[in-house]
């Protein structure tokens, strides 16, 4: 029962007085707390701030969990998730409904295609298995099974009806690859689960592309290391909050066959690896999109891909660099992307870098 002079209390000092009354620690510090596993073909980092292990332990470890339920629903290496069961249905004419996890990443896709011109394409499935077989042999695909391919690709032929939740694949043959979504996606399903069902508010989610929520406690922010474009250029650090940071492209590790560099990721329109040299960062609040907008900027390179962030995605922060054959270096970012950086390591070649285009 409240002692009657309590009543004589402002409101917003009443909890701490009750606390001190109570006899009731007050609350404790925070200490930040690391967890590391393997998902999803890489290697993911926990790092949150917690008022007790056993706090943070039931964080991460339902984290986890909604990392390995996307993981199910989405890999195109499990023959029995939703995706490559929506796959197995290629060609027959017959829409398959689509729910949860699928059908959001469905929509997102669907969605990036349509404003990228098909630079991300989920369908290009066909042609990232053809691609896998190449980088492993070191031989390009024979052109017969690359048209087979082609042919059986194309977001166009994907078709979601959103009122009967059905989504059909047209053409036979047809393939869904998430890889370059599905790691974005589970990052913001994973840091969802840590603030919303566990209360954490500060933590950093790091599947190779960082995605931070909140900032450390006494901190103005994360510090998050940029992707280097030369290998001996300083090190950029990034200070954000509630951002993900994400950077695709291989602009040092690349396959080489027949005297050509090749990329991991595809050109739709080719349906072989990317042969421009190109490295594309995004910091978005969503994960989903720094994920697959990293992707499509390298498939359009520095140029089209700034074009393209001032139409589509004003308000986001990207930096694209390109190698050209005669080893000339073009890097072009967006206007805020510089006043992201920390000062003390603000790296002026990055600053000086071309501006953004007008929008159009
Ligand atoms: P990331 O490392 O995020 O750039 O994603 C690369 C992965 O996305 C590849 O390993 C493929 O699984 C897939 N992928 C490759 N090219 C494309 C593309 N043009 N559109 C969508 N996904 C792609
Ligand atoms: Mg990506």
């Amino acid at each position: 029962m409240l002692p009657p002079f309590a009543v004589m209390l402002p409101r917003t000092l009443l909890p701490s007085f009750l606390l001190l009354i109570s006899g009731l620690p007050a609350l404790r510090a925070e200490e930040a707390y690391t967890f590391r596993r393997p998902a999803m073909g890489t290697v993911w980092t926990i790092k949150l701030y917690a008022e007790s292990e056993k706090v943070a332990d039931e964080a991460a470890a339902a984290a986890f969990a909604r990392v390995e339920e996307i993981n199910q629903a989405l890999s195109d290496y499990l023959p029995d998730s939703a995706l490559s069961r929506l796959s197995a249905s290629a060609g027959q004419g017959k829409p398959v409904t689509v729910t949860g996890d699928l059908r959001a990443v469905l929509e997102r896709s669907l969605d990036a295609s349509r404003k990228s011109g098909g630079a991300f394409d989920l369908t290009v499935g066909p042609c990232v298995l053809l691609w896998r077989e190449s980088r492993k042999t070191r031989r390009l695909p024979e052109p017969a099974a690359l048209a087979a391919a082609l042919q059986s690709s194309g977001w166009e032929s994907l078709t979601f009806d959103a009122d009967a939740g059905a989504a059909l694949l047209k053409k036979p043959g047809m393939r869904l690859d998430a890889g370059g979504i599905a790691k974005g996606y589970a990052q913001d399903e994973a840091m969802k689960v840590l603030r919303e069902r566990c209360g954490i508010q500060s933590a950093l989610i790091d599947c190779g592309s960082p995605l931070v929520s909140g900032r450390p406690p006494g901190r103005a922010g994360w510090n998050i290391a940029l992707a280097k474009v030369e290998p001996d250029e300083p090190e950029t650090v990034l200070q954000v909050e509630n951002l993900c940071v994400d950077t695709s492209g291989d602009l040092h590790q690349a396959v080489e066959i027949d005297g050509r560099r090749y990329s991991h990721i595809i050109d739709p329109k080719t349906g072989l690896g990317l042969t421009a040299s190109v490295q594309a960062t995004v910091v978005a609040p969503s994960a989903t999109d720094a994920d697959w907008l990293a992707t499509a900027l390298c498939v359009m390179g520095p140029e089209q891909g700034m074009t393209f962030m001032a139409r589509h995605y004003p308000k986001l922060q990207a930096r694209i660099a390109q190698r050209n054959s005669d080893g000339s270096l073009v890097r072009a970012q967006t206007h805020g992307f510089a006043a992201l950086l920390k000062p003390e390591t603000a790296n002026p070649e990055g600053q000086k870098a071309p501006a953004l285009p007008a929008a159009k």
